[in-house]
């Protein structure tokens, strides 16, 4: 049988087929999860919906998380259309591309809170109307990046991803007893609309594809197969977890000697 057959879960944050929640769909998918998604604005439904409808789902549901009311509205509609649900995947970021880009000293407190309440704070309130969905249990993931170290120009976000970070943990812990997981992969750099929003993204790319370990990129694929391992029972031990899917660059301290230039 296979791996996902009978589970049911959310999918938030395909914009296109680059997207990494797309590549984390089309694994669930093809372990017979079945899937309802979300899609911000209309412009982006015009990309969503075909991508969707060829995995045969047919719940696709707008929503943008600044707006409450439209995450409510979100489960409101799995809640009639399912009743529960058994996994949920949060892969949603945003800040103001002129603040991905020179110093972190000089963010706005406007664009502070609008990237923390997007790309940190929509995760603990969409996990929170997830478990109340999960009466049998199950397991949630979100998108990280780099969170403890600093990257050039990636700013005011890697400070949401470190509290990103931190939120798995606790909501780990909230929701641990009633058999919920929840963790997080830390993905290596993908070219995608959001990664190209920060600053000299094709630099950091090529550079972190020199001097990881395995001298390559990340796939959406290879994000999705361990999105896999982390939504289904084979991590049945695992949560509260940061998993690096990142050809190993996060244990590079400094590239080779050979490696550099005199
Ligand atoms: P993407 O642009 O394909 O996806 C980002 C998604 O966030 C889009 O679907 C967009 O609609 C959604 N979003 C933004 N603001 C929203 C809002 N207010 N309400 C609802 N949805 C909103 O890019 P991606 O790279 O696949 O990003 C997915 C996740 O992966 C993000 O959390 C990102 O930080 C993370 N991540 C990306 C990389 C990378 O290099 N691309 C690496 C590690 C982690």
């Amino acid at each position: 049988m296979a791996l996902m057959a009978g589970k049911r879960g959310l999918i938030m944050g395909v914009a296109n087929n680059h997207s990494i929640a797309w590549g984390i769909a089309q694994a669930l998918a093809a372990e017979g999860a079945e899937l309802a998604f979300t899609y911000q604005g209309d412009s982006l439904r015009k990309r969503v919906a075909p991508l969707v409808a060829s995995l045969g789902a047919d719940v696709l549901l707008p929503c943008d998380v600044e707006d409450i009311d439209s995450v409510d509205s979100v489960f409101a509609a799995l809640q009639e259309k399912w009743g529960k649900i058994d996994f949920l995947v949060h892969a949603i970021a945003f800040s103001d591309k002129n603040e991905l880009k020179g110093r972190y000293a000089d963010t706005t407190r406007a664009n502070f809170s609008r990237t923390m309440v997007i790309s940190c704070f929509s995760f603990t309130e969409i996990a929170k109307r997830a478990a109340a969905m999960m009466p049998d249990g199950g397991a949630m993931l979100t998108l990280s990046f780099m969170a403890n170290r600093v990257m050039p120009n990636y700013n005011v976000m890697g400070v949401a991803k470190a509290a990103l970070e931190q939120s798995v943990r606790y909501l780990a812990s909230d929701f641990g007893p009633d058999a919920v997981r929840v963790n997080a992969i830390s993905a290596g750099p993908v070219r995608t609309l959001a990664g190209a929003g920060v600053n000299d993204a094709r630099l950091m790319f090529n550079y972190q594809k020199a001097h990881a370990p395995l001298r390559r990129s990340v796939s959406i694929e290879e994000i999705g197969k361990s999105a896999l391992y982390l939504l289904s029972d084979w991590s049945s031990g695992v949560t509260g977890e940061i998993h690096y899917v990142d050809s190993g660059y996060n244990i590079i301290a400094m590239p080779r000697t050979s490696e550099l230039k005199a």
